[in-house]
């Protein structure tokens, strides 16, 4: 029987193998990116909001396994969804990999999927940045729209 481990570790090949949501959006789509010189992680996060919603995301970029494999999962969990709760989901997000969550309460009921298989990744504090660099690039899209 595998253990939980085993599992994580499938899901996060799974989608570095198979990302989810790869690609690009033309604009107006807003576009960000943030890189991780610390591994070599890169990443470009294209949203398309529209009436408060996350119509459609798209990411591109190369790194690691753990970088690429959180932006897919990522992608996947916040497409069609509010704005508001994909800010709560980061918040959650980032509380599981312990760090700061000063920018608002963390709402431990969101569940997480997939995206709890980086859990263990807090073992290894250099691959945190790697994990949240995603999600922290998606954030600065967010806030440089108020769609
Ligand atoms: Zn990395």
């Amino acid at each position: 029987m595998p253990g939980v481990e085993d599992l994580y570790r499938e899901i996060i090949l799974d989608h570095y193998r198979t990302p989810r949501n790869r690609g690009e959006l033309p604009p107006p789509a807003v576009c960000t990116e943030g890189n991780n010189p610390l591994c070599g992680d890169d990443i470009r996060i294209f949203l398309d909001i529209a009436d408060g919603v996350v119509r459609d995301v798209k990411f591109s970029g190369q790194g690691c396994s753990i970088s690429q494999s959180s932006t897919s999962m990522m992608t996947v969990a916040i497409k069609g969804r509010p704005v508001d709760e994909v800010r709560a989901l980061v918040r959650r997000f980032k509380h599981m990999m312990t760090l700061s969550d000063d920018d608002g309460a963390v709402d431990e009921s969101i569940k997480l999927g997939d995206i709890e298989a980086l859990g263990g990744v807090v073992k290894f504090p250099v691959r945190i940045k790697c994990a949240t660099l995603g999600w922290n690039t998606l954030l600065e899209g967010l806030n440089s729209t108020q769609g």
